[in-house]
């Protein structure tokens, strides 16, 4: 069984807006082990949609579309199916009284478009809509060959097309038997290419589990599915390739599903019952900004300063001038004296710091690759990392604050 997705707007054609709507049904759609064959943007044009529809319905048994369902005149998708069905619209008491009643609730006059959105296709079903007022449609299609397939209308609004779909449309679905279970473990330290190689022929084609990699930001997602009979039986086969990926990455892994480097650090200071401040010069404070985005870091994240000037370096985390002088704003030696100087200010057991950021000249290719560097001072350790921005200079600082992360990170699990 195939199912196609058909988003209808304008604002998703000329690029105004995205269609996040096929990306969320697609993932639905697995869980239950149907395949999605294409997913299909189109824009506010009655015959361009009818012929969509005919085109989806003839070679697919589900056609979902999103949008198109509101009360002003680009909103076609009624028409659409109407015309795809070769039937005409009728009212639908029930529906006409749902939009009264929410224009009511909102003590608002119904203006008297509004009236469409009670009109459907005959021999349609609507589809309730709890959250607004546009009710979607349920059509069944007759294909010439005798076999039919289902059309599912549903609003363009992200919210409302997803309580639909889950209590309408979803229970009218079959699936295929086969349930689908996802994992995902992330690492940090390494690049894909290279933890394509650690994984061997975990990332093999074809393998059961598929495990997949992504990269966003220099952490790398491993992605593991199962498709099995039962829930059951998917998390065995992800629970037996999760310690296969464990075993072969070791302590690359910091976390699973949404968490981030700075959770894991979070999890392992308050472990430890350890404190830490933070002082940065090139990040600007994203360290402080992703350390307080975790719930719980008032436990052991004490606070963190910004030094982007010699004099801030000096009064806040009493860096001598003359070792900048001396050595360079971006150093090892003026990194670890932040790191330092950070530490005793907040009076914490440990404390991260980055240095000065470097100029990115992407014109030149021969220019030296930039780097800037981070360090960590604790109580039985002082450690300096350069981190060199080979990559997306638009990821750089995002890298580093992870790498200054990570260091400490690797330092609390082997300590
Ligand atoms: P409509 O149901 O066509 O009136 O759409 C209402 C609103 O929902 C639009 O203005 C968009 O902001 C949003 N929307 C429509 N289609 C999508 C889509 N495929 N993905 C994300 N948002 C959408
Ligand atoms: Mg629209």
């Amino acid at each position: 069984m195939h199912a196609e997705i058909i988003s209808v707007g304008t604002e998703l054609t000329t690029g105004a807006k995205l269609d996040t709507n096929s990306q969320w049904l697609s993932l639905e759609l697995a869980e239950i082990g149907i395949q999605v064959l294409a997913h299909l943007t189109i824009s506010d044009d009655l015959d361009a949609m009818a012929e969509a529809l005919r085109t989806a319905a003839d070679r697919s048994e589900i056609v979902l579309i999103t949008g198109g369902l509101g009360p002003t005149l680009d909103d076609l998708t009624r028409e659409a199916m109407a015309k795809f069905g070769n039937v005409e619209l009728v009212r639908h008491e029930p529906s006409l009284e749902h939009v009264k009643a929410m224009f009511a609730k909102r003590s608002r006059p119904m203006p008297e478009r509004n009236v469409m959105q009670a009109m459907f296709p005959k021999g349609s079903e609507p589809l309730p809509n709890p959250r607004g007022t546009a009710p979607g449609i349920w059509m069944t299609h007759q294909r010439k060959d005798g076999s039919v397939s289902h059309v599912a209308a549903m609003p363009g609004v992200p919210s409302e097309m997803k309580q639909m779909f889950r209590q309408q449309v979803l229970p009218r679905l079959d699936g295929s038997g086969q349930v689908i279970r996802r994992a995902r473990i992330n690492l940090f330290g390494v690049g894909e290419s290279q933890a394509e190689e650690i994984l061997g022929d975990l990332t093999a084609r074809g393998r059961d589990p598929d495990v997949g990699i992504t990269v966003h930001e220099a952490t790398i997602t491993l992605r593991i599915t199962a498709a099995a009979g039962s829930v059951d039986e998917c998390q065995d086969k992800i629970e037996k390739t999760r310690e296969a990926i464990l075993n072969r990455m070791g302590t690359l892994v910091f976390g699973v599903e949404d968490e981030e480097i700075e959770h894991a650090l979070v999890r392992l200071l308050r472990l430890r019952r350890a404190s830490l401040s933070t002082a940065e010069s090139g990040t600007g404070g994203l360290l402080a900004h992703r350390l307080t985005g975790v719930s719980g870091f008032e436990s052991c994240y004490m606070g963190g300063v910004v030094v982007p000037t010699n004099s801030a370096k000096r009064e806040l985390v009493s860096v001598d001038p003359m070792l900048i002088r001396q050595f360079g704003p971006i150093s090892e030696e003026v990194a670890l004296a932040i790191a330092k100087g950070c530490r005793q200010r907040f009076g914490t057991n440990f404390a991260l710091a980055v240095s000065e950021w470097p100029e990115f000249d992407a014109d030149d290719p021969l220019a030296p690759v930039p780097a800037s560097f981070v360090a960590l001072a604790g109580p039985k350790i002082t450690k300096v990392e350069k981190v060199q921005h080979f990559g997306d200079p638009a990821i750089a600082k995002s890298r580093t604050a992870k790498v200054a992360m990570n260091l400490l990170r690797l330092h609390l699990i082997e300590g």
